[in-house]
């Protein structure tokens, strides 16, 4: 750590060094075979990255001293390098290259919504452009606007619980709280918020509500988006309320509005969201498939039939294969992963399992569920060894209709080998999963290359080319940044983009809030 709080063993890393995973013997003996390593060079030093100047403007900088006073604004090199990108593989790679073309010039740290509404008001008047930041795991470009120049709020001041309704069930959060923290403070309640994406030892409530987030368990608990009952918004016409009651007829939802904005309506300083009591019971456990789509076919039977799992996570071949060889086991097929969380989950799962040996399924018992369990966290980590090892790996993500999903499935992959044609691994799960259909999550393995970031923005063009061809979205839960807004623009078409332009407008009258970002 350094003065600033800032954990600098993480400045090129998903995790702290002492938590990093070695990657096991027989991955490494598949990489080596299937791919060129080319190795990596060591990481420039956090004080040595090259960035652009520092400082904003004597007058700026006074008036963001007085907002939130002197020691809440931060222009060192290491914090500001810190706040410059996301955590996204080409921002990892930036890092370790040591030269960021972005960089806000100040990171500062408002105490509450109040200041938080002072802030943007002096932005808007020196029309200073201004990133809000929770806890900087965006991976697809959120955090580095095109302004040439910026401010970071960073809010993680805003870190407390400020109610606990457990009549209503529902908690209101503000917007910096990491969710472990988040998790640790409901849990003295006996409640859960149900939330757990493979971001979730970094990210920040606001976040997962400015991105709208999925966790691992969202069969059962449902998306963030769908867990939100209201929000407090800071924007620099004023402060915005919206979320009033459980549902309500009254005109549009205006929490829709700000769910997924993404920083560029507003700051949201608060969250308020439906949390359950921590489940009585969990039960995970493993199913076989002969193919990907014979799985897909079961998911689906499940989740418009029921009984309603609350994981629900099935790999197509190449990533049951892979998965297996790390525990030394292969049979080939698929793998799905099915757990219940709460109340009386055996007969839950015993239901579910007539359900899945009537689709063929094969049923492995409670070890794929405890490995899963165990593992859950581990994909940012195996990253971090994966570039140490001089291999590429970035992942993409969708979701569609059950109808298009296999060829959704298909062409996507084809893309992705089409692209990066030598030694490629694709591999590929569904594990969001709706009545209507599901999300798509492939994460790419290949060699580097000389320019790894071009050779990633080529094959990633290709795949969201291939998205928007067969009908699936350009995310699903990572949102849109930077790197998805040209296709996000496709998907919605002219009138709904210049819809979004207006409402900003009139939000954020001089054009501070995460300029280039989400709006195109
Ligand atoms: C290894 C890894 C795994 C991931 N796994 C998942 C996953 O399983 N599921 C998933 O959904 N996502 C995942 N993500 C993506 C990312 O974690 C999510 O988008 C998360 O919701 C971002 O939260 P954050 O607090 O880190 O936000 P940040 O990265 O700090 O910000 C994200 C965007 O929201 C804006 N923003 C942040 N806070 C606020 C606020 N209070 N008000 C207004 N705007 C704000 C920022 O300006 C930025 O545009 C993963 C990312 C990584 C690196």
């Amino acid at each position: 750590m350094n003065e600033a709080g800032e954990d600098t063993d993480r400045w090129t890393r998903w995790g702290a060094a002492s938590g990093a995973q070695p990657l096991p013997e027989s991955a490494s003996e598949l990489l080596a075979q299937l791919l060129e390593l080319t190795p990596a060079p060591p990481a420039v030093p956090l004080p040595d990255v090259a960035m652009p100047a520092a400082e904003p403007g004597g007058a700026v900088l006074a008036a963001l001293r007085e907002a939130v006073g002197t020691e809440h604004v931060l222009t060192s090199r290491p914090v500001r390098a810190r706040h410059a990108t996301g955590l996204s593989t080409p921002d990892l790679l930036r890092r370790r290259r040591g030269r960021l073309h972005h960089a806000p010039q100040a990171v500062v740290r408002p105490a509450d919504h109040a200041e938080v509404l002072a802030l943007l008001d002096l932005c808007s008047q020196h029309r200073v452009a201004v990133v809000p930041f929770g806890g900087g795991t965006s991976v697809v470009g959120g955090l580095t606007p095109t302004a040439p120049a910026h401010i970071t709020i960073d809010l993680s001041r805003l870190n407390e619980v400020l109610a606990v309704d457990a009549v209503s069930r529902t908690a209101t959060l503000q917007a910096g709280l990491p969710a472990p923290r988040a998790a640790e403070l409901l849990a003295e309640h006996g409640l859960t918020l149900g939330h757990v994406p493979q971001s979730y030892e970094y990210a920040t409530i606001g976040g997962f509500a400015a991105t709208r987030s999925c966790g691992q368990a969202s069969t059962g608990y449902g998306r963030f988006d769908d867990l939100v009952t209201a929000l407090t918004v800071a924007t620099p016409r004023g402060t915005i309320r919206v979320g009033r009651a459980p549902a309500s007829a009254a005109g549009p939802d205006l929490r829709q509005l700000f769910l997924g904005s993404e920083g560029t309506l507003g700051v949201i300083t608060d969250v308020t969201v439906r949390v359950r009591p921590i489940p009585a019971q969990t039960h995970y456990e493993g199913w076989r498939f002969d193919s990907f789509p014979a799985g897909l076919h079961a998911v689906r039977r499940l989740a418009q039939e029921g009984p309603q799992a609350t994981v629900l996570r099935l790999s197509d071949e190449v990533e049951t294969l892979v998965g297996a060889s790390g525990q030394g086991q292969s049979d080939g097929g698929c793998l799905l992963v099915v757990g219940y969380e709460g109340e009386q989950v055996n007969a839950t799962a015993e239901m579910a399992a007539a359900v899945l040996a009537a689709q063929d399924g094969q049923p492995l018992g409670a070890e794929p569920g405890r490995q899963w369990q165990r593992h859950r966290f581990d994909a940012p980590y195996l990253r971090d060894a994966l570039l140490d090892a001089g291999a590429f790996a970035e992942t993409v993500e969708t979701a569609a209709y059950w109808s298009r999903l296999p060829e959704v499935h298909e062409r996507v992959r084809a893309a992705i080998l089409d692209a990066l044609p030598e030694g490629t691994l694709v591999l590929a799960h569904v594990s969001h999963v709706y009545e209507t259909g599901a999300s798509l999550y492939f994460t790419v393995i290949c060699s580097p290359g000389s320019d790894p970031i071009d050779r990633w923005r080529t094959a990633k063009a290709a795949a969201s080319d291939a998205i928007a061809r067969a009908g699936g979205t350009i995310t699903h839960h990572h949102g849109v940044g930077t790197d998805h807004r040209d296709w996000y623009a496709a998907e919605i078409g002219e009138l709904a983009v210049d819809l979004l332009r207006t409402v900003k407008r009139q939000l954020d009258p001089a054009g501070i809030l995460n300029p280039g970002i989400l709006v195109p």
